[in-house]
């Protein structure tokens, strides 16, 4: 069994820290506190609770540049990634703030009584977060599943401990009560799968492989836990010959090289309308080249490191050496580097255009006409995001309407934001997060009928 994870520095593979690996008795115990933490955050009212959550973000803030520098350190993401991820955090937790207060039940006319709903806690919910977002997705559990009144277990992936666990110690600083928020680093086989088996664990919210989304599904099954996924994608970017192709092509890089390319939304597909195929193109090559990568501490730094050897390996093995396309250049070195990389003549069917890279590596593919771009566009097993390029209003809602995904964007490659929904259809997830009904999934509906003939 592993007792320790090694962090290292994506972009120089020096070694960050160690952090112990949290054991199957250890998650049970932690299990048993946040029980009883739980039922004393519960019993709070709620304005003190929401305060209390206001409280933890104005730390989180203050400690927002630290938070930060750690994400880069641990997680290779740039500096300017890393600052929006640690206000992503402030911002959730300020967010989920607010709807303490408004997380009422409802009101129904029957005959002979009243009858109203209750939207009452869980009790302890269990977050798996991936390495790709640590922060960030750590929150967007964590954040409204406190706010309707739960314990939050995080385990965060193993190569990304550190800034979870800081949020644990910023939470404890907020006054939150101790146990409400514990992180559980450690293997995913080890303190991530008993989370999973653990009766006490009323839901458990999964971020991560379509792989081991599907096991723990199975998992759940046997015990009828509530599942929130969030896998992977391979999401298309549609340029149609009617859109703005120089904006299009200019927009194209940073959809899929944001992160390196290790986001589930990345824009990895891009479908260009075949009377326009060349011309994008042209415009693509220099946008390409354009883009800075290098040191991810460096503010001008637009592309980082991937976050390890075995993704590098992974990458390499996806992407055949000898295709035609474009190819922007990496540092040489120590570091998991991997050059921007926009692959042409590709078959639509072939394992680079099918499966999720979670690399700086796009594919484009020509089609004729509108039936043709959502037949492609629908071609695959995800259905997580998707962007649409085109002048024509209409045609813009027809295939927004018509593309199989939970996130789309018109002319734009829209971040997620804390305060609209995300989630994927088909493999790419199952429910959704953010948005106005973030904290109802972390609730269940009791209803009530009080009779009043008797
Ligand atoms: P992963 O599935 O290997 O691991 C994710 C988390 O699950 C880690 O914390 C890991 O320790 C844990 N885990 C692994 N095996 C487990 C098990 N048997 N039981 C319980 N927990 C287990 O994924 P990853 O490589 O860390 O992340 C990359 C993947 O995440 C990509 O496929 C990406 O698309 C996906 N992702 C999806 C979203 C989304 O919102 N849809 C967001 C980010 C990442």
């Amino acid at each position: 069994m592993i007792h320790e994870h090694r962090v290292l520095n994506p972009a120089t593979e020096e070694l960050v820290a160690t952090v112990p690996a949290t054991t199957a008795d250890e998650v049970a115990t932690a299990v048993t506190r946040a029980a009883a933490a739980q039922r004393t955050w519960a019993a709070l009212a709620p304005a003190d609770r929401a305060r209390l959550l206001r409280r933890f973000a104005v730390l989180v803030d203050e400690h927002a540049e630290r938070l930060a520098r750690l994400e880069v350190t641990e997680a290779g993401h740039t500096l300017g990634n890393a600052r929006w991820e640690a206000a992503n955090v402030r911002d959730l937790l300020d967010y989920a703030a607010g709807g303490v207060e408004r997380l009422t039940g409802r009101q129904i006319p029957v005959p002979g009584g009243i009858d109203v709903t209750f939207l009452e806690p869980l009790g302890v919910v269990g977050v798996i977060a991936p390495w790709n977002f640590p922060m960030p997705i750590a929150a967007w559990g964590a954040a409204p599943a406190l706010a309707a009144g739960n314990a939050v277990l995080l385990k965060p992936a193993e190569t990304t401990p550190l800034t979870a666990l800081r949020l644990a110690r910023l939470a404890l600083d907020a006054g939150l009560p101790e146990h409400l928020f514990q992180v559980l680093p450690g293997a995913g086989d080890v303190a991530g799968n008993a989370l999973v088996e653990h009766p006490g664990v009323a839901k458990i919210v999964f971020t991560g492989s379509t792989r081991v989304g599907k096991q723990i599904m199975a998992r759940c099954a046997q015990r009828v836990k509530r599942l929130t996924l969030e896998l992977g994608g391979k999401s298309p970017n549609i340029v149609f010959a009617d859109a703005d192709i120089e904006a299009a092509a200019a927009a194209a890089p940073m959809s899929f090289l944001d992160n390196a390319g290790q986001d589930c939304c990345a824009r990895t597909r891009i479908l260009v309308q075949r009377s326009v195929y060349d011309r994008f193109l042209e415009h693509l090559v220099p946008a390409v080249a354009s883009v800075a990568v290098g040191d991810p501490s460096d503010e001008k730094t637009q592309m980082g490191p991937l976050i390890s050897r075995a993704q590098l390996e992974r990458v390499r093995t996806l992407v055949p050496q000898d295709a035609d396309g474009i190819r922007g250049s990496a540092p040489g070195g120590p570091g998991f580097w991997f050059p921007p990389t926009v692959l042409t003549g590709i078959a639509p069917d072939a394992p680079v255009a099918t499966e999720e890279v979670f690399g700086p590596v796009a594919v484009v593919l020509p089609f004729e006409d509108e039936d043709d771009a959502v037949r492609l566009a629908n071609a695959t097993e995800y259905g997580l995001a998707g962007s649409i390029w085109t002048r024509d209003v209409g045609r813009a809602l027809r295939v927004s309407r018509a593309v199989r995904a939970g996130n789309l964007s018109v002319n734009s490659h829209s971040a997620v934001r804390y305060w609209t929904p995300f989630g994927g259809y088909r493999q790419s997830g199952l429910g959704r997060e953010l948005g106005p009904d973030a904290l109802a999934a972390f609730t269940e509906t009791k209803n009530v009928f009080i009779g009043t003939e008797a």
